[in-house]
């Protein structure tokens, strides 16, 4: 994510901070320690910072379950309305879903249970303010604990709630079925909501948008499933030579209008270079080499790839097109405009059969 720096490692999985992140916690504790709003003081300010602890230990319960099956994770990123954790992929296993899912309220609960043990054992000797912030921290984690349980996609009870009828139902139906009961479930509470309390109709809405994104989601990977890279990518791939220059290059470019080639070698692809890369070097350096200046940490596809996979990594990557190889050769180039024509047309094909 753009704008989030890395602030530590833990089980492997990098932990980045969003800078809206890092701007609110300083503001929070800038606010406490010169007194500028009233209660606001630096009780406060610790109590709010284990509150995104908790959030954080949420989010590693979910990778470090992930991580046991095997599952890449990219990193955590920190935002002010919670974490983000970039997966791999998403399992299509019930049991191993159910206990991703599972992972994250639990640690609130457990964090919660924890700390009214300690609240409890330590009664005598702390005053009544520290009791009051420690009692408000574990009703914190109790609440995130059993609102992520909410059956309700984007939420985790979600997943949990799809992981159970999955092992009943192929994916798609029980997807359909979680998503649907989740939009109900958004319905009753923006109905509660006018009534009682207006937050809940955000929280309603965000719901209801949750339910319908993850069953599209799930919908198109199930279109491009059994889609093969090899059937759609473009074979006829224009490269470039490692001991091109820069002066070379930019006028290919600028004759056959593409904006990124492939570097190979002999056939073997060794990296990549767009024009964006290009655009930096000085008019007087433009004889320096290719090979000095290309991406070599490569992102690629395989012929044997589903186009759902690809998709994917250009999403997660945020790039607009992958080389596709088999065994280091360079056989093929895929874009992401070309994935997406695909999918819109099926999409428009399924809305035609009316299911
Ligand atoms: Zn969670």
């Amino acid at each position: 994510m753009k704008y989030s720096f890395k602030i530590f490692s833990i089980f492997g999985i990098p932990v980045e901070l969003h800078i809206s992140f890092l701007v609110l916690i300083l503001l929070i504790y800038i606010i406490a320690l010169l007194n500028l709003v009233p209660y606001i003081n630096i009780l406060t300010a610790v109590l709010i910072t284990l509150i995104f602890v908790s959030v954080v230990i949420h989010e590693l319960a979910h990778c470090y379950m992930a991580k046991r099956y095997g599952i890449g994770i990219e990193r955590i990123v920190l935002l002010p309305i919670g974490g983000i954790s970039e997966m791999e992929e998403i399992p299509k296993d019930p049991s191993k879903e159910l206990r991703i899912a599972l992972a994250g309220p639990v640690s609130n609960l457990i964090i919660g249970g924890i700390c009214y043990i300690i609240l409890i054992l330590s009664l005598a000797y702390i005053s009544k303010t520290i009791q009051g912030a420690i009692y408000y921290f574990i009703v914190v984690n109790i609440l995130l604990g059993f609102f992520n349980l909410l059956p309700a996609f984007p939420m985790d009870g979600g997943r949990i709630l799809r992981a159970f009828l999955a092992e009943r139902m192929n994916f798609i139906s029980a997807t359909k079925l979680s998503a649907s009961i989740g939009k109900q479930l958004a319905i009753i509470m923006a109905i509660i909501g006018v009534f009682f309390n207006f937050l809940l109709i955000l929280i309603a809405i965000y719901v209801y948008l949750g339910a319908e994104a993850e069953y599209q989601t799930v919908l198109l990977s199930s279109l491009l499933e059994n889609d093969r890279i090899k059937d759609v990518m473009t074979t006829d791939v224009h490269t470039v030579q490692p001991n091109s220059t820069v002066q070379e290059t930019l006028k290919i470019m600028f004759k056959e209008r593409h904006m990124g080639y492939p570097v190979t070698d002999d056939g073997q692809l060794v990296g990549i270079v767009t024009f964006h890369d290009l655009s930096k070097i000085p008019e007087d350096e433009r004889d320096t080499l290719i090979k000095d200046i290309m991406t070599k940490d490569l992102v690629v596809s395989n012929p044997e790839e589903s186009l759902m996979v690809t998709l994917e990594k250009l999403n997660r990557h945020r790039i607009g097109r992958v080389p596709v190889v088999l065994e280091n050769r360079l056989v093929g180039i895929v874009s992401k405009t070309d994935l997406t024509n695909i999918l819109e047309r099926k999409q428009s094909l399924l809305e035609k059969k009316g299911s």
